[in-house]
């Protein structure tokens, strides 16, 4: 695997594209400045889709749907909707029980005191449970089908309230170089990026799951869209200053609340920041399966994103990356265990297997990756 000559980001990641300098997408995005032009062209790009969604919208007063967490991200968007005149209404598929944490329903009790209107989508606990186990076996990533259920509650939320505008945050191609099917605010092609696998519940339908008991993890159909009754954009597209170290200020500037103590450790975290996956652990097993399969985990992930705003340079990060990169505490893994009803044995047999053999090598009894400098 080769790693950016600019930040951490390697060429493994589905859908990456180096350039021949050796540079990653999103390195090359950030390079290419946007012009005051240009963001004057999205305001007002915009502010046309808006207007298109407000003479559609059959009741209500809300001009547009926006998925949310609670987290940095999702405080940001609202703010911003609001900031630009849009009255949203707010829409989170909450974790069970067992997986949301106290900061995350905080975080979420504070998105809404802002002033905001929320409605959350609760999928029963048995069949979340059941998909996440089949989707650990299956793809030693447990995270599809809490993707699916999210992602596809904005549009569904939008056409049952009558309101045309569904609104998701960043571009993932922009920001992190994955495949969506848009270099632009168009998120009508969501669906088919990589980990949405286009929407197939088929992998789930399994110990009891059944199509019609996973009706919220089901997108609407697309054709229900192409008599133009919904657009789905990327809100983040039209955020100026949008990226992972100016949501977070901006969003602990408005009442978001971190990790704090051992529970913000990169040596168990793998993170470099504390205002990320606030609401839920499991995802740090999931970037360590990731580190596993791909090559990188959080901490290159976030430090990339500061280096190519400005925040980091590249030379200072080096031993923290090499450090921190795809570390997850047992204690994560035994309850992530103890959630999805497993053995030890048969968690270590997915992660084993997930390991790429083609980026990894084991030197003296360790795991190295093997990285190409040229
Ligand atoms: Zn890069």
């Amino acid at each position: 695997m080769r790693i950016c000559k600019k930040c951490f980001e390697p060429d493994t990641r589905p859908g990456q594209v180096f350039n021949k300098e050796g540079v990653c997408t999103p390195c090359q995005v950030q390079a290419t400045k946007i012009s005051a032009e240009e963001w004057e062209r999205r305001h007002l790009e915009l502010m046309e889709v808006v207007d298109w969604a407000r003479k559609r919208r059959s009741r209500g007063g809300y001009d547009c749907v926006i998925g949310v967490s609670g987290g940095k991200d999702s405080t940001c968007l609202a703010l911003f909707a609001r900031e630009v005149g849009m009255n949203p209404l707010l829409v989170c598929c909450t974790y069970p029980p067992q997986q949301f944490t106290e900061l995350g329903a905080y975080d979420l009790s504070n998105l809404v005191s802002l002033g905001f209107d929320l409605l959350t989508v609760n999928i029963a606990p048995e069949v979340m449970k059941t998909a996440i186990r089949h989707s650990f076996f299956k793809f030693a990533n447990w995270c599809k089908p809490s993707e699916m259920a999210l992602y596809s509650s904005i549009p569904r939320i939008a056409l049952s309230h009558g309101i045309a505008l569904a609104c998701a945050g960043e571009n993932p191609f922009l920001t992190f170089g994955n495949e969506c099917g848009s270099l632009d605010g168009d998120a009508s092609n969501i669906f088919t990026m990589n980990t949405l696998d286009g929407g197939d519940l088929t992998p789930y339908l399994e110990d009891g799951n059944t199509v019609e008991n996973m009706l919220l993890f089901k997108f609407p159909d697309k054709e229900k869209w192409a008599d133009k009754t919904l657009r789905m954009i990327y809100l983040g597209y039209y955020i100026k200053d949008w990226s992972l170290s100016n949501n977070g200020k901006k969003a602990i500037e408005n009442g978001l609340k971190v990790r704090t103590g051992i529970e913000a450790d990169p040596a168990r975290t793998g993170a470099y920041h504390n205002h990320t996956f606030l609401d839920e652990d499991f995802v740090i097993v999931n970037n360590f399966l990731k580190y596993l399969k791909f090559g990188f985990g959080q901490a290159a992930q976030q430090v990339s994103d500061d280096i190519r705003h400005g925040y980091l340079r590249r030379e200072d990060m080096a031993d923290f990356v090499q450090k921190y990169d795809g570390r997850c505490d047992g204690e994560y893994i035994r309850r992530f265990i103890e959630y999805i009803d497993i053995t030890e044995e048969a968690f270590w047999e997915v992660a084993n297997k997930a390991r790429n053999l083609d980026i990894w090598e084991e030197v003296n009894d360790e795991w190295k990756l093997k990285v190409r400098h040229d």
